[in-house]
């Protein structure tokens, strides 16, 4: 694990206005925390990435929560990786469940997001996971492993270098019910077989894979003693002063 840089981001989802979101850039700019041992990004709602970006300490990234796979166009609603470069952001989450499942968005769709960002620069937080029917099927190696497989089909194993992988089942996620360290740990194992068989083993041994699902300020400290939880994906409690223990999670 010594290798691996803990990595810890905050999906703000579409919550918060002016007043809430500046609030809380205060707590982070106060927070306390060790930057050469932890990455720290967030992602406001679109609308705010800019205001955010500018007015953060500058040791903590932003990343937009979704982005198209063009550079520009007749794409409503959408924006684009140049846009998000443009007003600062470094990082895009891609293949989140609720773009997965609320949203409809394909494995094949997906795929073609995280090759577009990455090829315009943006670094991607690529996240996957199972619902509870298929983890109780005892599908959940066979689905993230599918969905893994769709990216490595898309992308170069040197673009391998600026993807974090992040495990969500989605049954954990927004509802209180955290996976435990050992059934995370053993997803995040599985993971680094594949990468190691797959892509390299190099890749294997580098690549960050955080966990996300309920992570809260009383849980992170057992999940991250896991060998292979490399950090978190962390959506309600970033919303709170709570993200800073997690940040801290390791130390
Ligand atoms: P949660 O969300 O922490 O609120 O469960 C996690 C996520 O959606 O990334």
């Amino acid at each position: 694990m010594a290798s691996r840089k803990f990595f810890v981001g905050g999906n703000w989802k579409m919550n918060g206005d002016r007043e809430s979101i500046g609030s809380l850039v205060q707590v982070l700019n106060n927070g306390e925390f060790n930057p050469t041992e932890t990455e720290v990004v967030v992602a406001p709602p679109m609308l705010y990435v800019g205001l955010v970006q500018q007015s953060l300490r500058p040791e903590i990234a932003v990343s937009v929560q979704t982005c198209h796979a063009a550079a520009k166009g007749a794409f409503t609603g959408e924006i684009s990786p140049q846009m998000a470069l443009d007003v600062g952001a470094q990082w895009a989450i891609i293949g989140h469940s609720e773009r997965r499942n609320v949203f409809g968005e394909s494995d094949a769709l997906i795929a073609q997001k995280v090759k577009f960002a990455l090829e315009s620069g943006l670094k991607v937080m690529f996240c996957i996971g199972e619902l509870l029917e298929q983890r109780e099927a005892g599908l959940t190696s066979e689905v993230v492993i599918r969905q893994m497989e769709e990216v490595r089909n898309a992308i170069s194993l040197a673009a391998w270098q600026n993807v974090v992988v992040a495990y969500e089942p989605v049954w954990a996620i927004g509802t209180g019910k955290t996976a435990t360290p050992e059934q995370a740990q053993e997803v995040h194992h599985q993971l680094r077989e594949w990468m190691a068989a797959q892509l390299s083993a190099e890749l294997a041994s580098v690549t960050r894979i955080i966990y996300g699902g309920s992570v809260n300020a009383n849980n992170c400290r057992d999940l991250a003693k896991q060998e292979d939880i490399d950090g978190f994906l962390v959506g309600g409690a970033s919303l709170k002063p709570d993200f800073i223990t997690i940040i801290n999670a390791q130390s």
